[in-house]
């Protein structure tokens, strides 16, 4: 890590002309969340919970889920934790739940897995209620959605996981509910989605992928996989456009959110919560301390009309030395 970012952990995070964005960051380890208390991050915005189905080695009971979940809403208790639905298949197998297709990407993925086996889905949620008794700080997050079908789904599962769980004495209410728009299709269904959730959150990894038609994974294309690309920062410029007409938060928790000039980029579209990898978040604490967003909303704008993604990164690097 850079020496002397540690002095900004306890400043806030907002740019130079006091308007504030959120710093979150993503966590899966246990040892995210110590690091996390040292940088002063303002909430998780993305737990990768498959991490821990990962580690164990077979799926974890209702019991085991609850006890990570509640070290994770009491390590930030009263700020949030935005916990993510399991997303298996892509690149994330388990090993006790072996997936062999040709095209692991397009196939069975995320919340098609947990829609297909609605008691996984259901144990998760009532572990994560459970976990949240008397602290409320938590927030569900579905992963890879490609229609507003899966959502009404998802969100019937929620709802009976808590009326379960009601009736068993255990006193929990309907947590705040979000989506993840990382699936081109989702860029189209915003204005649906809002209707029925509360938070979205742009998965900029997925997103890069699957707009460019590029393996986040594969090093032979590697050279093209870039979130600066233009077609992936209009679907970013829409995406927070709609969120702020319905009035409703939209996040990046996607790498791009981690990196410097990404972070930026997002403030000049409009982002004003970001969440990263915890090693990232001081770096672009003090980027954007340094920036005004007014003028990186100028800057944003004519990236836009730039059409290769070097060049971007690289009139943004000048924009940003010129202006000091
Ligand atoms: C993403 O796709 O941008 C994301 C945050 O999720 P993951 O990297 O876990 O797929
Ligand atoms: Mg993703």
């Amino acid at each position: 890590r850079v020496s002397g970012l540690e002095a900004l952990a306890d400043l806030p995070a907002e740019t130079a002309n006091g308007d504030s964005v959120d710093l979150m960051i993503n966590t899966g380890l246990q040892t995210d969340i110590l690091r996390s208390q040292e940088i002063g991050a303002d909430g998780v915005g993305l737990f990768r919970t498959e991490i821990p189905f990962m580690m164990l080695g077979r799926f974890p009971s209702e019991e085991e889920q609850a006890k990570i979940y509640r070290n994770q809403l009491e390590a930030f208790y009263p700020r949030p934790v935005t916990m993510r639905t399991l997303d298996i298949g892509g690149d994330k197998s388990l090993e006790y739940f072996p997936i062999e297709e040709d095209n692991p990407f397009l196939g069975w993925r995320g919340l098609r897995v947990t829609l297909d086996h609605p008691e996984i889905f259901i144990v998760q949620v009532r572990a994560m209620l459970r976990a949240s008794l008397d602290l409320n700080n938590l927030s569900i997050m579905l992963p890879m959605v490609t229609s507003v079908g899966e959502v009404e789904e998802s969100l019937a599962l929620i709802h009976r996981a808590v009326y379960e769980l009601n009736e068993e004495g255990v006193r929990v209410e309907v947590p705040r509910v979000g989506v993840m728009i990382e699936v081109p299709s989702a860029v189209y269904l915003v204005k649906d989605f809002l209707s029925l959730v509360d938070f979205i959150s742009v998965g900029s990894n997925d997103l890069t992928q699957y707009l460019l038609a590029v393996d986040r994974n594969n090093p032979r294309v590697a050279g093209i996989y870039d979130s600066m690309h233009p077609a992936v920062l209009k679907a970013l410029k829409i995406i927070v456009s709609e969120g702020q007409q319905a009035g409703i938060p939209v996040s990046v928790c996607g790498e791009l959110a981690g990196d410097p000039l990404g972070a930026v980029t997002l403030l000049g579209l409009g982002y004003r919560h970001l969440s990263m990898s915890g090693a990232n978040l001081l770096r672009v604490k003090a980027v954007l301390r340094q920036i005004d967003s007014g003028w990186a909303e100028t800057v944003a704008s004519g990236l836009l009309n730039l059409d290769d993604p070097k060049v971007i990164r690289s009139t943004l690097q000048l924009a940003l030395q010129k202006a000091g």
